[in-house]
């Protein structure tokens, strides 16, 4: 929830005079989170309640495809099988592990979706177990069932095969992100190409706002309370993603522990970075990158950033305040 979108109500209702630059918008809540779409100057012959209706009836269709929240989704029953062949699966939980698998090697596996047993044993999962340290002998156990090498993918026809009968998929930190993809692509598909999607805090935006001119994201200050904008970018088509320790986390012992955990040591990370959005082509792919960066740290995820060219505003703390950094790739957008 580390966006949220500027919106100045007076600007708005001034803006409604013109018919052709009207603000459809609508929320709903998905993926354990809430969702919203605006739309500027939605063609005159697009009913917006049955768009709300079919945009509510695809993120539903993901959600029961990929939330391990839900004991019936494809990915729960995959994840309960303990079978090590080849098991069928829908080509859209293909898709969102083959890019999460490209962004495991781009990381070195500090992004992970097999994570999963360690986010468990942490408290942070749909076990949830009540908020305690686990011992240094649970770590290792559940390490073992977390390795992306673990998991083989097949297109055609579309399969996963487990490398050991116990590893568990999380894809909350990807999901999301497909989301907003693919209600953006439906909006696409209907003529409409002025919008923005935000499924808890990642964005897909295009075109302009109702004023006519490009859509702006507040990029959030990491306080745990309350919400005060760091900075506002403007965009006009891009995915945009925020991933933050501020919100979810425990303390335990004065020291924070917080829900994104480092795959390579079994441990939630516990360095300066705080905060990292990214801005990519898909919201997919920014969703996956941004909790990459956020695993690698303030030195290595900055420098895998530079060397990928990958559009990236840091937030790191410091002992007062915080300090931005940004990419080059990120400095091309940004505007105060
Ligand atoms: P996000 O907010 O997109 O950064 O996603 C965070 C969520 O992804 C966490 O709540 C976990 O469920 C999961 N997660 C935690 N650590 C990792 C990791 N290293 N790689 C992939 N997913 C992770
Ligand atoms: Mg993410």
């Amino acid at each position: 929830m580390a966006l949220f979108i500027i919106w100045l109500c007076l600007l708005l209702t001034a803006c409604t005079a013109n018919s052709e630059e009207r603000l459809t918008w609508f929320t709903g809540a998905t993926m354990g989170t809430g969702y919203s779409v605006r739309i500027t100057g939605l063609p005159p012959d697009i009913d917006p309640q049955r768009l709300e209706c079919d945009i509510g009836r695809l993120l539903e269709e993901i959600n029961g495809l990929m939330s391990a929240y839900r004991e019936d989704s494809e990915l729960s029953r995959f994840n309960r099988s303990r079978r090590t062949d080849w098991v069928a699966v829908s080509p859209e939980l293909v898709y969102v592990l083959q890019e999460a698998q490209r962004v495991s090697r781009l990381s070195g596996g500090a992004f992970d979706v097999t994570v999963g047993p360690l986010v468990n044993l942490w408290g942070f999962g749909p076990s949830l177990y009540p908020a305690r340290m686990p011992t240094a002998a649970q770590i290792a156990a559940a390490g073992k069932r977390v390795g992306f090498e673990l998991l083989q993918i097949r297109n055609s026809p579309p399969a996963l095969r487990k490398g050991r009968e116990d590893i568990y998929i999380d894809l909350s930190a990807i999901a999301k992100g497909y989301g907003v993809d693919r209600a953006a692509e439906f909006l696409e598909a209907q003529g409409i190409h002025n919008y923005l999607v935000d499924i808890g805090g990642e964005e897909r935006i295009k075109g302009h706002s109702p004023l006519g001119i490009p859509w702006r994201i507040a990029i959030e200050q990491p306080m745990t309370e309350g919400r005060k904008v760091q900075r506002i970018i403007e965009l006009d088509s891009h995915g945009v993603a925020t991933s933050g320790t501020y919100r979810n986390y425990f303390e335990w012992d004065g020291k924070r522990y917080s829900h994104i955990i480092d795959p390579r040591t079994g441990w939630p990370i516990t360095h300066k970075l705080v905060s990292v959005t990214v801005l990519s082509d898909t919201a997919m792919r920014a969703d996956a990158l941004a909790t990459a960066l956020l695993v690698l740290g303030p030195e290595q995820g900055f420098k895998m950033a530079e060397r990928e060219q990958i559009a990236a505003l840091f937030i790191i703390r410091a002992s007062a305040g915080f300090i931005e950094k940004a990419t080059t790739r990120f400095l091309e957008f940004h505007r105060d």
